[in-house]
Protein backbone atom coordinates (compact mmCIF):
# COMPACT_ATOMS: atom_id res chain seq x y z
CA UNK A 1 0.00 0.00 0.00
CA UNK A 2 1.50 3.55 -0.76
CA UNK A 3 2.17 5.12 2.58
CA UNK A 4 2.68 8.95 3.20
CA UNK A 5 2.71 11.41 5.64
CA UNK A 6 -0.04 13.30 7.40
CA UNK A 7 1.16 16.66 6.34
CA UNK A 8 0.71 15.63 2.58
CA UNK A 9 4.25 15.59 2.28
CA UNK A 10 5.88 12.92 -0.24
CA UNK A 11 7.39 9.42 1.77
CA UNK A 12 10.86 9.87 0.94
CA UNK A 13 11.71 6.32 -0.59
CA UNK A 14 14.97 5.23 -1.35
CA UNK A 15 15.18 1.92 -3.33
CA UNK A 16 18.20 -0.13 -3.34
CA UNK A 17 18.58 -2.32 -6.40
CA UNK A 18 21.44 -4.91 -6.59
CA UNK A 19 22.07 -8.91 -6.94
CA UNK A 20 22.37 -9.23 -3.69
CA UNK A 21 24.32 -12.76 -3.99
CA UNK A 22 24.95 -12.14 -1.20
CA UNK A 23 23.73 -8.88 0.33
CA UNK A 24 26.69 -7.61 2.72
CA UNK A 25 27.00 -4.73 4.87
CA UNK A 26 28.36 -2.43 2.26
CA UNK A 27 24.87 -2.51 0.85
CA UNK A 28 23.23 -2.20 4.68
CA UNK A 29 25.93 0.79 5.23
CA UNK A 30 25.44 2.47 1.96
CA UNK A 31 21.57 2.15 2.44
CA UNK A 32 21.45 3.34 5.81
CA UNK A 33 23.87 6.43 5.19
CA UNK A 34 21.84 7.59 2.37
CA UNK A 35 19.01 7.49 4.40
CA UNK A 36 20.28 9.51 7.29
CA UNK A 37 22.03 12.56 5.00
CA UNK A 38 18.80 12.37 2.62
CA UNK A 39 15.86 11.76 5.07
CA UNK A 40 14.63 8.69 3.33
CA UNK A 41 11.58 7.43 4.82
CA UNK A 42 12.56 3.91 4.03
CA UNK A 43 14.62 1.90 1.56
CA UNK A 44 13.41 -0.63 -0.54
CA UNK A 45 16.14 -3.51 -1.46
CA UNK A 46 15.22 -4.72 -5.04
CA UNK A 47 16.90 -8.02 -5.86
CA UNK A 48 17.46 -8.31 -9.43
CA UNK A 49 15.39 -10.53 -11.85
CA UNK A 50 17.32 -14.13 -13.33
CA UNK A 51 19.23 -12.75 -15.97
CA UNK A 52 18.19 -15.39 -18.87
CA UNK A 53 21.15 -15.59 -21.11
CA UNK A 54 24.29 -17.82 -19.25
CA UNK A 55 26.09 -14.84 -17.91
CA UNK A 56 29.97 -15.55 -16.94
CA UNK A 57 28.75 -17.37 -13.68
CA UNK A 58 25.68 -18.71 -12.41
CA UNK A 59 23.83 -16.13 -10.37
CA UNK A 60 21.70 -17.78 -8.08
CA UNK A 61 18.30 -18.38 -7.63
CA UNK A 62 16.10 -15.55 -7.12
CA UNK A 63 14.56 -16.78 -4.43
CA UNK A 64 17.68 -17.53 -2.33
CA UNK A 65 18.58 -13.77 -3.18
CA UNK A 66 15.49 -12.44 -2.03
CA UNK A 67 15.09 -13.97 1.10
CA UNK A 68 18.59 -13.39 1.99
CA UNK A 69 17.38 -9.92 1.48
CA UNK A 70 14.39 -10.39 3.65
CA UNK A 71 16.67 -11.88 6.73
CA UNK A 72 19.18 -9.18 6.50
CA UNK A 73 16.84 -6.19 6.77
CA UNK A 74 14.38 -7.70 8.71
CA UNK A 75 15.32 -5.96 11.92
CA UNK A 76 15.56 -2.01 10.69
CA UNK A 77 11.99 -0.94 10.47
CA UNK A 78 12.94 1.69 7.63
CA UNK A 79 13.75 -1.13 5.30
CA UNK A 80 11.46 -3.29 3.54
CA UNK A 81 11.98 -5.53 0.33
CA UNK A 82 10.10 -5.40 -3.38
CA UNK A 83 9.79 -8.37 -5.67
CA UNK A 84 8.84 -6.50 -8.45
CA UNK A 85 12.14 -7.22 -10.36
CA UNK A 86 12.68 -10.74 -9.73
CA UNK A 87 8.67 -11.40 -10.44
CA UNK A 88 9.67 -9.73 -13.68
CA UNK A 89 10.95 -12.11 -16.36
CA UNK A 90 14.38 -11.60 -17.88
CA UNK A 91 17.00 -9.84 -16.61
CA UNK A 92 16.25 -5.87 -15.12
CA UNK A 93 16.31 -2.53 -16.20
CA UNK A 94 16.83 0.09 -14.02
CA UNK A 95 13.60 2.20 -15.93
CA UNK A 96 11.07 -0.73 -15.53
CA UNK A 97 12.41 -0.97 -11.71
CA UNK A 98 11.17 2.54 -11.47
CA UNK A 99 8.22 2.34 -13.52
CA UNK A 100 6.78 -0.48 -11.44
CA UNK A 101 7.76 0.91 -7.80
CA UNK A 102 6.33 4.35 -9.16
CA UNK A 103 3.37 2.45 -9.70
CA UNK A 104 2.60 0.79 -6.41
CA UNK A 105 3.66 3.96 -4.67
CA UNK A 106 2.63 6.50 -7.02
CA UNK A 107 3.40 9.56 -3.77
CA UNK A 108 6.40 8.64 -3.00
CA UNK A 109 9.40 10.37 -4.05
CA UNK A 110 11.93 7.86 -5.55
CA UNK A 111 15.80 7.95 -4.53
CA UNK A 112 17.52 5.52 -6.34
CA UNK A 113 21.03 4.87 -4.61
CA UNK A 114 23.68 3.31 -6.80
CA UNK A 115 27.65 2.15 -5.95
CA UNK A 116 30.16 4.19 -7.80
CA UNK A 117 31.02 0.81 -10.42
CA UNK A 118 26.72 0.57 -11.38
CA UNK A 119 26.52 4.56 -11.83
CA UNK A 120 28.81 4.60 -14.89
CA UNK A 121 26.51 2.00 -16.46
CA UNK A 122 22.92 3.69 -15.52
CA UNK A 123 24.57 6.75 -16.62
CA UNK A 124 24.97 6.00 -20.51
CA UNK A 125 21.93 4.62 -20.77
CA UNK A 126 19.97 5.45 -23.84
CA UNK A 127 16.65 6.85 -22.17
CA UNK A 128 18.19 8.81 -19.40
CA UNK A 129 15.58 11.63 -19.42
CA UNK A 130 13.29 9.49 -18.52
CA UNK A 131 15.51 8.28 -15.52
CA UNK A 132 15.57 11.50 -14.12
CA UNK A 133 12.08 12.31 -14.50
CA UNK A 134 11.15 8.93 -12.05
CA UNK A 135 14.05 9.46 -9.39
CA UNK A 136 16.67 11.08 -8.11
CA UNK A 137 19.92 9.25 -8.45
CA UNK A 138 22.28 8.57 -5.29
CA UNK A 139 26.14 7.63 -6.16
CA UNK A 140 27.42 6.28 -2.78
CA UNK A 141 31.77 5.67 -2.78
CA UNK A 142 32.79 2.18 -2.98
CA UNK A 143 36.55 1.46 -2.49
CA UNK A 144 38.18 0.64 -5.65
CA UNK A 145 35.84 2.42 -7.96
CA UNK A 146 35.84 5.97 -9.00
CA UNK A 147 32.77 8.25 -8.11
CA UNK A 148 31.94 10.49 -10.90
CA UNK A 149 28.59 12.34 -11.54
CA UNK A 150 30.00 13.23 -15.11
CA UNK A 151 28.18 16.75 -14.41
CA UNK A 152 24.57 14.71 -14.31
CA UNK A 153 22.08 15.36 -12.39
CA UNK A 154 23.13 13.09 -9.20
CA UNK A 155 23.95 13.40 -5.82
CA UNK A 156 27.61 12.22 -4.80
CA UNK A 157 28.08 10.96 -1.00
CA UNK A 158 30.77 9.41 0.60
CA UNK A 159 29.66 6.79 2.83
CA UNK A 160 32.00 4.59 5.36
CA UNK A 161 34.33 2.68 2.91
CA UNK A 162 33.92 -0.77 3.61
CA UNK A 163 35.80 -3.09 0.84
CA UNK A 164 33.39 -5.75 0.69
CA UNK A 165 31.78 -7.12 -1.77
CA UNK A 166 29.43 -10.62 -3.34
CA UNK A 167 32.39 -11.99 -5.41
CA UNK A 168 34.70 -12.20 -2.36
CA UNK A 169 31.90 -13.68 -0.26
CA UNK A 170 31.26 -16.39 -2.73
CA UNK A 171 34.93 -17.21 -2.80
CA UNK A 172 35.44 -17.17 0.78
CA UNK A 173 32.44 -19.61 1.21
CA UNK A 174 34.33 -21.87 -1.50
CA UNK A 175 37.76 -21.84 0.31
CA UNK A 176 35.70 -22.25 3.44
CA UNK A 177 37.07 -18.92 4.59
CA UNK A 178 34.11 -17.05 7.58
CA UNK A 179 32.02 -14.27 6.20
CA UNK A 180 31.45 -13.50 9.73
CA UNK A 181 30.59 -9.94 10.07
CA UNK A 182 31.33 -9.63 6.04
CA UNK A 183 27.24 -10.37 5.77
CA UNK A 184 24.91 -10.33 8.30
CA UNK A 185 24.77 -13.43 11.09
CA UNK A 186 21.06 -14.64 9.50
CA UNK A 187 22.75 -14.59 6.16
CA UNK A 188 26.10 -16.17 7.37
CA UNK A 189 23.35 -19.30 8.83
CA UNK A 190 21.34 -18.92 5.57
CA UNK A 191 24.26 -20.10 3.73
CA UNK A 192 25.19 -22.88 5.40
CA UNK A 193 22.17 -24.15 5.51
CA UNK A 194 21.08 -24.19 2.03
CA UNK A 195 24.77 -24.69 0.95
CA UNK A 196 25.41 -21.73 -1.60
CA UNK A 197 28.80 -20.95 -2.95
CA UNK A 198 30.50 -24.04 -2.50
CA UNK A 199 31.28 -24.77 -5.75
CA UNK A 200 32.35 -21.30 -7.31
CA UNK A 201 34.18 -22.03 -11.15
CA UNK A 202 37.41 -20.90 -10.96
CA UNK A 203 37.67 -20.79 -6.86
CA UNK A 204 40.82 -22.42 -5.40
CA UNK A 205 38.18 -24.80 -3.35
CA UNK A 206 38.37 -25.34 0.29
CA UNK A 207 41.85 -25.61 2.07
CA UNK A 208 43.27 -29.04 2.67
P1 LIG B 1 29.24 -8.67 -7.11
O1 LIG B 1 30.61 -8.74 -6.51
O2 LIG B 1 28.59 -10.00 -7.34
O3 LIG B 1 29.17 -7.77 -8.31
P2 LIG B 1 28.43 -6.54 -5.35
O4 LIG B 1 29.15 -6.63 -4.04
O5 LIG B 1 28.94 -5.57 -6.36
O6 LIG B 1 28.31 -8.00 -5.99
P3 LIG B 1 25.76 -5.90 -6.08
O7 LIG B 1 24.54 -6.67 -5.68
O8 LIG B 1 26.28 -6.06 -7.46
O9 LIG B 1 26.92 -6.26 -5.02
O10 LIG B 1 25.59 -4.35 -5.73
C1 LIG B 1 24.35 -3.69 -5.62
C2 LIG B 1 24.62 -2.21 -5.41
O11 LIG B 1 25.36 -1.99 -4.21
C3 LIG B 1 25.47 -1.59 -6.52
O12 LIG B 1 24.98 -0.28 -6.75
C4 LIG B 1 26.86 -1.55 -5.92
O13 LIG B 1 27.65 -0.52 -6.47
C5 LIG B 1 26.54 -1.26 -4.46
N1 LIG B 1 27.59 -1.78 -3.56
C6 LIG B 1 28.03 -3.04 -3.47
N2 LIG B 1 28.98 -3.18 -2.53
C7 LIG B 1 29.17 -1.94 -2.00
C8 LIG B 1 30.06 -1.41 -0.98
N3 LIG B 1 30.93 -2.19 -0.34
N4 LIG B 1 29.97 -0.08 -0.71
C9 LIG B 1 29.09 0.70 -1.38
N5 LIG B 1 28.23 0.27 -2.34
C10 LIG B 1 28.28 -1.03 -2.67
MG1 LIG C 1 28.56 -5.68 -8.44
Amino acid sequence: ADRAHPDGSPWRLGVMGGTFDPIHHGHLVAASEVAAVFNLDEVVFVPTGQPWQKAEREVSAAEHRYLMTVVATASNPSFTVSRVDIDRPGPTYTIDTLRDLKAERPEAELFFITGADAMAQILSWKNADELWSLAHFVGVTRPGHELDGKGKDVSLLEVPAMAISSTDCRRRVAAGDPVWYLVPDGVVQYIAKHGLYRDIPGAPGPHV
